[in-house]
Formats: C-alpha cells, sequence, structure tokens
C-alpha cells in the first residue's frame, strides 16, 4: 500500500500550517509563479544551480561582451525577497503519490502541490558527434566555455602567422543562431583589431548553418531576408537548406557529403525538455516535454503542474521563449490558490507580446503581435532596451549597460573584449594530441 503523508513530510524546515509548494526551476517560469503564491503557501524553490539565469545574454557573455555575472542572480535572495525559501539540489525523481521529490543529496521534500519549471536543454536530432564535439550556449558555464575557447583559438591564432584560419561553424538559423552569428561577425569586425593587432580579420571566418530555407523561421519573410543580408554584408557565410549529418573535433559533414573545417562548433539548432524530465514518470510530448492539460497541470497527477520549456500543451505547443514561461508560471500558482480554497482550475490561454532578435550592432527585428513590424537601429534600441529592463536586479543592469555601451561605443578605439580565460578549443586539442603521439611524446 502507497503511502501519502499528511501532512508532507519537508527535510527543510518551513514555519506554518498552509500547504507547501515546491517549484522546480529557478527560472522565468519559476520566478513568475513564486511571487503570486509567497505569503500564501509556504514555498519552497529547488534548483541546481545557486544562480537563476537570463539566458536570452548568454551569447554576448559567449562572445566576451558581458561578464557572466551581468546574467545570473542570487537565486537564494531572489527567492528570500518574495518570502519562500531556496535549495540547492537537482531534481532526480518525483514519486506523485507519496507527493515526495527526491534530490541527488539523497534528500527528499514533501509537497502539496508541486510545479515543474525545469527548462529546456540542447536537442541533437541523433546527429553523430553532436553532443561531443558543439558547444552549447543554454548555460552559464557553457557561455563561458564557449567564450574560452574562442579566446584560446585567437590566441594561437595570434602566434601562427598570416596563413592561418580560425573557423566558427554556428548550427541553427533560429533566433539563438543568429545572434551568436552576428555578435562574433561585430567582434572580428571591430574589437579584434584592437584586441588582436596580430590577427588579420580576414583569418576569422564564420559560417551559419541552417537547414530550412530561411533563417528566423517563425518571423515574417520580409524580416527573415533582412537578417540573411545583414548577416551575409557582415561577412557570415549564410547556408541555408544545409543539413549537418555529423560533426567531428575539427570538423562537420554536410548532408550532401561536403566535409568542412570548423574549429569550433556550436549548437544553437534547437532543445528539449531538461534532461532528467524523462526520468520523472509524467507523460511526455514532442521534444520529451511534459504533457499539460489545459489549466496546465501535467497530464495524470493532480497536484502536479508544469510551465515553460518543459511543458506541452497536448494541441497547442507554445515556443520556448521568455513569455509563454511567466505567463505559464503566473497561471500555474493562480491554479494552487484556486484549487486551496476549493475553486476549479481554469484553463490558460497566452498572450502573444511578439518576438524580436538582434543580429548585431544597429540591427534588429521586432515583430509585434498585429501588424506592426520594425527594424534595423530602433528595433536594436527596442531590443538593447527590453533586455536591459527584464534583466534581474539594478547592479546587473548598470553592468551590462555599462558592458554593452562600451561593447558598441568604443570596440572600435582601444574598448577590450571582457577578458576570460584561454582553452585550447576542440580542433586544436586534437592537433596538439597528434602531434603529441607523433613526436613520442609521453614515452619518456
Ligand atoms: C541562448 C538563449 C537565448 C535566448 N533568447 C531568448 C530571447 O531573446 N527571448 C526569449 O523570449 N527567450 C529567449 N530564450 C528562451 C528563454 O530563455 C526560455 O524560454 C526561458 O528561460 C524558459 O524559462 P523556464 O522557466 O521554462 O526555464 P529556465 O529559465 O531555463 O529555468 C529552468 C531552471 O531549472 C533549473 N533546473 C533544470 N533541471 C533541474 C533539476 N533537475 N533540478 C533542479 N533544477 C533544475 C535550471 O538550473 C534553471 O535555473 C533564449 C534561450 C537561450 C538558451
Amino acid at each position: 500500500m502507497q503511502h501519502r503523508p499528511e501532512p508532507p513530510t519537508t527535510e527543510i524546515p518551513v514555519a506554518g500550517t498552509e500547504p507547501v509548494v515546491v517549484i522546480v526551476g529557478c527560472g522565468f517560469g519559476g520566478l513568475a509563479a513564486v511571487k503570486q503564491l509567497a505569503g500564501r503557501f509556504r514555498v519552497i524553490v529547488v534548483d541546481k544551480n545557486i544562480y537563476t539565469t537570463f539566458q536570452p545574454l548568454l551569447y554576448q557573455v559567449a562572445t566576451a561582451g558581458l561578464d557572466p555575472s551581468d546574467v545570473a542572480y542570487s537565486a537564494r535572495a531572489i527567492v528570500a525577497k518574495y518570502g519562500a525559501r531556496f535549495r540547492r539540489g537537482e531534481v532526480i525523481g518525483i514519486d506523485p503519490d507519496a507527493q515526495i521529490v527526491s534530490l541527488d543529496d539523497s534528500s527528499q521534500i514533501g509537497y502539496d502541490y508541486l510545479i515543474v519549471a525545469a527548462g529546456a536543454s540542447a536537442a541533437f536530432y541523433g546527429v553523430a558527434g553532436a553532443a561531443e564535439h558543439t558547444r552549447g550556449l543554454y548555460t552559464r558555464r557553457e557561455a563561458i566555455k564557449l567564450r574560452d575557447e574562442l579566446t584560446g583559438g585567437l590566441e594561437q591564432l595570434a602566434l601562427a602567422g598570416p596563413h592561418a584560419r580560425f573557423v566558427m561553424t554556428i548550427v541553427g538559423g533560429n533566433a539563438t543562431g543568429v545572434e551568436m552569428a552576428g555578435s562574433l561577425a561585430d567582434l572580428r569586425n571591430t574589437a579584434l583589431r584592437t584586441s588582436y593587432p596580430e590577427v588579420d580579420a580576414t583569418q576569422v571566418e564564420i559560417r551559419l548553418v541552417e537547414q530550412q530555407q530561411h533563417l528566423l523561421m517563425p518571423f515574417d519573410p520580409g524580416l527573415r531576408d533582412y537578417a540573411a543580408a545583414q548577416l551575409t554584408a557582415r561577412g557570415v557565410d549564410v547556408r541555408l537548406h544545409t543539413a549537418i549529418k555529423e560533426v567531428g573535433p575539427g570538423s562537420i559533414l554536410l548532408d550532401s557529403g561536403e566535409r568542412l573545417h570548423s574549429d569550433l562548433t556550436v549548437w544553437a539548432a534547437g532543445v528539449r525538455a531538461a534532461e532528467p524530465a524523462g526520468k520523472w514518470g509524467l507523460e511526455q510530448g514532442k521534444a520529451g516535454r511534459l504533457v499539460v492539460e489545459p489549466d496546465l497541470r501535467a497530464r495524470g497527477p493532480e497536484r502536479i503542474f508544469a510551465v515553460g520549456d518543459v511543458a506541452i500543451g497536448a494541441d497547442d505547443p507554445l515556443p520556448q521563449l521568455a513569455q509563454p514561461a511567466l505567463q505559464m508560471g503566473r497561471h500555474a500558482a493562480a491554479q494552487i490558490r484556486r484549487l486551496a480554497e476549493g475553486e476549479p482550475t481554469v484553463p490558460f490561454s497566452y498572450h502573444d507580446k511578439g518576438i524580436m532578435a538582434t543580429i548585431g550592432r544597429s540591427s534588429a527585428v521586432v515583430q509585434l503581435a498585429g501588424r506592426l513590424r520594425f527594424r534595423g537601429l530602433i528595433a536594436w534600441l527596442a531590443w538593447v532596451a527590453l533586455h536591459l529592463v527584464t534583466l534581474l536586479g539594478n547592479r546587473n543592469r548598470i553592468s551590462a549597460l555599462i558592458n554593452l555601451s562600451w561593447r558598441y561605443v568604443s570596440w572600435n578605439h582601444g574598448g577590450g573584449l571582457i577578458v576570460g580565460d584561454q582553452v585550447v578549443p576542440p580542433s586544436k586539442q586534437l592537433q596538439a594530441d597528434d602531434s603529441a603521439q607523433a613526436h613520442g611524446a609521453g614515452v619518456l
């Protein structure tokens, strides 16, 4: 017989008699829910990281324009601000009958209601070698690693002489891939001459590969074409209708059979539900996302909601963006309040405010709900303003404003890249290993 603790056992002592709500994930969706719940429930937020990450600006960290701390904010501090408790830990199991979540450190937390807001991770669609040999842009750690390998590649180029090349491939031409390619092009075309005077801009090649016939597929055709033209004008080798079959340590193999050299390959081709979601015993839909009913309850258990990137409606899959996550988080919290008061839940409906993507300095596309579209400098200023406003914390806003201003105003005349570390990129590691073997290194 299954035991269901009543009231649920909580390994964190939380004073009070109100129901316990556990929220898995301190991102957009989880934080939106906390704000609505705290004060009326005992809320515990669990996240595997001690910070919440502002993913939309990670590409700026990866291209040395923002500092990693600009896009991260203490999870403990933000959660405490709303009167909730924070627990660092990775959720590895959910028991809907016992109403318990299990963490990677063997502890368990009981709940009356659970909100799963665990986000997404990279989807590799079975492309051989992609998981091993590409770099991702989904976490702060990945962005730092990418920045350091980019730095390592440029450092090697500075020593290697005028005939050497450093080739970067970005796989996936949606917003993340376009933003990454555009930012790398800005870096190559402007910052390089002051930060790496030994290197000529032509030695750095940037390639963007997209299997569809257009970049930015969710945007209107005019905005897609504008983005492609802008990237091409900035010297990005845009390859549309090109699928990748395999990724190696220093190359990519296209479906056509053509093999291209690539020192650093960045995967921006798609996302699936956060890694452990498949082990939680909840029904999964496309890309491993947890299937939710119209009121956002996960299909099956009555007290579990799923929101944001990890969730998918059976009839209406929403894009994996910040707005759906925020609105879903708020809605799930409102349903928990209704259930606690003995009222029935109501269905979620998404209010589409529009989408935007930046291409590079003074260039972006904005597609608002309705027919309003704009692009170029005005769109770019709107993009900068929105991202600064939605960053968490005034200190982060100010430091991001300074760093972005520095990036876009001073790069031409002495403004440097934010210095990180230098790590040998994958293709160069291979060459180093090969040369070590060729010279009998390690046999002494
Ligand atoms: C590079 C990049 C650029 C983007 N740009 C934009 C943009 O310009 N505009 C836009 O609207 N959207 C953008 N997005 C998408 C947007 O960031 C996501 O849609 C949004 O973050 C989803 O919110 P969420 O709450 O579902 O998940 P997240 O914000 O990702 O939060 C999930 C949290 O769950 C935690 N977690 C995961 N698994 C576990 C576990 N097992 N146990 C405990 N904690 C766990 C994670 O550490 C994380 O803190 C971008 C995403 C990326 C990666």
